[in-house]
């Protein structure tokens, strides 16, 4: 058994950020299931918001911030996140971060509901992949040990306080456990739930599994945004054609060529997210097809290659130039808002347990997410993290948040389920009534097929067998988080209930009866 200061679950922004703060206060081990790289992070595309412009305050993006949220984001989390995100990006810089710029000053370009331009963004739209690859660099560089291919398959507890991580390499298939003074749970979002995602193959709601496991409070669970535009093309992955490319003047058809979102928003393209997501939606089904159409055709090519180059290159290698054709586009699920609760430190409910990145939630996004909040938010609650642990007094002063409901897991009837068990069937099960537009009726069923398959579950061996069962867990509270709230906000939206109700203007808390 091997001992460290702190053992960091993931090697996306939050694991590595994380361990290159961590490793001036004590050792260092970073456990990941893939190769290093493997994450979410990597995909990112838009940028990471900050309040740094001429024109910009933080209280404009504090303003912004909590409009998207939908009445429930925590204001003191979005007040730490705006005023600490200007010293996070020069972190980053001094990493080693490579920014645009533009006039020897960094760029930045403005997203749908920013109110002034304040996304920094790398190589064009490829942010991510230069935050990870540079933060993975120095990671490599430092002493921190890195074990890839390790999954961390249980929080280790005494007496309710975190003492270290069991993990499975699954190269080899022995079990290791590792012991330390903190954990930090960094393993990212659950987007591989649904049938079509943007999300990394990582993304199985691990974290979120884990730490209910171990008695860690998990909230939100219900909020989780669909983008309207990943490229829909047969045996390619959905690719995610960032939002921006319509707010570069990018028209939505249907596949019969008509321009279809001004006969639902006033603001035609440029409505809400989850508003084009649906009416996205609305007309695949009128027109029975798959898909709909994104066209860029009259945006000047030149334009589109240097604005968009990484999504420009990617069609292109599929066959696809978008400066000529088309782009077949439909929705797909993309982040995680809810997680394990965390306070503005980062703490979770269990003594020496930590969460920062997609499988934590600190509150910032409320019911929806404004764009690049993400990648701004991990960073800041990263380093409050590491602060955290190095203050001599780190009792868990994780109060509820206002007018919190909590539940567990409820006890559903043994339901005689038809459909197989299986990853694609719990992905259409979770596409069809966990999905973009719900239903009362839906979400319980989902809730019964849910719970029935999770009694079927064997005792997991591998890494695709501990993930189905994580997978399952977390999509059981995502549907019960659904069934429960009986109103439509920010990402949850349910036919039967279409309006936001002031009663529900607050959080679902879920608590396992008997942690592990
Ligand atoms: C296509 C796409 C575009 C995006 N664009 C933007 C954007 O422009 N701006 C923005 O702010 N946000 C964006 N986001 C969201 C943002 O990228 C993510 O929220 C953020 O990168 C999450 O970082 P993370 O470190 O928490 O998780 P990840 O980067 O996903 O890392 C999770 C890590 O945990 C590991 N892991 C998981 N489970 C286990 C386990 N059991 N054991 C060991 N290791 C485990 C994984 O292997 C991985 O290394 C985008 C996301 C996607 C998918």
């Amino acid at each position: 058994m091997s001992y460290y200061d702190y053992v960091i679950v993931g090697s996306g922004i939050a694991g590595l950020y994380s361990a290159l703060l961590a490793k001036n206060a004590g050792s260092v081990l970073i456990l990941t299931k893939g190769s290093i790289e493997e994450c979410n992070t990597r995909h990112a595309q838009g940028g990471i918001a900050a309040p740094i412009g001429k024109n910009d305050s933080p209280e404009l993006h504090f303003q912004d911030t909590i409009t998207a949220g939908a009445g429930l984001c925590d204001p003191e989390a979005v007040r730490i996140l705006v005023e600490e995100a200007p010293d996070r990006i020069d972190d980053l810089i001094k990493f080693g971060v490579p920014f645009d710029t533009l006039d020897g000053e960094v760029a930045l370009t403005r997203e749908a509901a920013h109110s002034v331009p304040r996304i920094l963004h790398a190589g064009g739209d490829a942010t991510g992949e230069h935050i990870e690859v540079t933060l993975s660099r120095r990671v490599r560089e430092s002493p921190v040990e890195v074990l890839e291919y390790c999954l961390a398959t249980q929080i280790l507890t005494d007496d309710g306080k975190v003492r270290g991580i069991r993990a499975l390499d699954s190269r080899t298939g022995l079990t290791e456990e590792y012991e330390c003074r903190f954990v930090i749970l960094s393993t990212g979002g659950a987007g591989r739930l649904f049938k079509y995602t943007t999300n990394s193959e990582v993304a199985t709601g691990d974290g979120i599994a884990l730490a209910f496991q171990a008695g860690a409070e998990i909230t939100d669970m219900e909020f989780f945004p669909f983008p309207p535009s990943a490229l829909r093309l047969p045996g390619v992955s959905p690719f995610l054609i960032s939002e921006a490319v319509r707010g570069e003047g990018g028209i939505l058809r249907n596949v019969e060529g008509y321009q279809f979102m001004p006969d639902y928003a006033l603001q035609a393209e440029l409505a809400p997210r989850d508003v084009v997501a649906r009416s996205i939606l609305y007309e695949m089904r009128k027109t029975g097809s798959d898909r709909v159409f994104l066209d860029v055709t009259h945006v000047s090519p030149r334009r589109i290659t240097t604005r968009f180059p990484h999504i420009y290159r990617f069609c292109l290698d599929h066959g696809l130039d978008i400066t000529k054709g088309l782009i077949p586009v439909a929705p797909a699920a993309h982040y995680l808002m809810g997680g394990v609760r965390v306070n503005t430190w980062g703490q979770t409910s269990m003594p020496g347990l930590f969460a920062a990145g997609e499988t934590a939630c600190t509150g910032v996004h409320g019911a929806n997410r404004l764009a690049s909040n993400s990648l701004v938010e991990v960073v800041v609650f990263s380093k409050r993290i590491v602060e955290r642990t190095q203050e001599t007094d780190q009792a868990a002063s994780i109060s509820g948040p206002t007018g919190a409901d909590y539940h567990s897991l409820s006890q559903r009837e043994a339901l005689e389920t038809t459909s197989r068990f299986n990853l694609p069937n719990l992905q259409s099960l979770l596409w069809d009534k966990v999905g973009i537009v719900r239903s009362g009726q839906g979400l319980a069923e989902a809730a019964d097929t849910l719970a029935a398959w999770q009694n079927s579950l064997p005792q997991p061996t591998d890494r695709p067998s501990y993930e189905l069962g994580n997978m399952v867990l977390s999509a059981r509270l995502m549907a019960e988080a659904g069934v429960l709230r009986e109103e439509s906000r920010g990402a949850h939206f349910r036919t039967d209930f279409p309006e936001s109700s002031e009663g529900w203007q607050k959080h679902l808390v879920f608590r396992a009866i008997n942690p592990v």
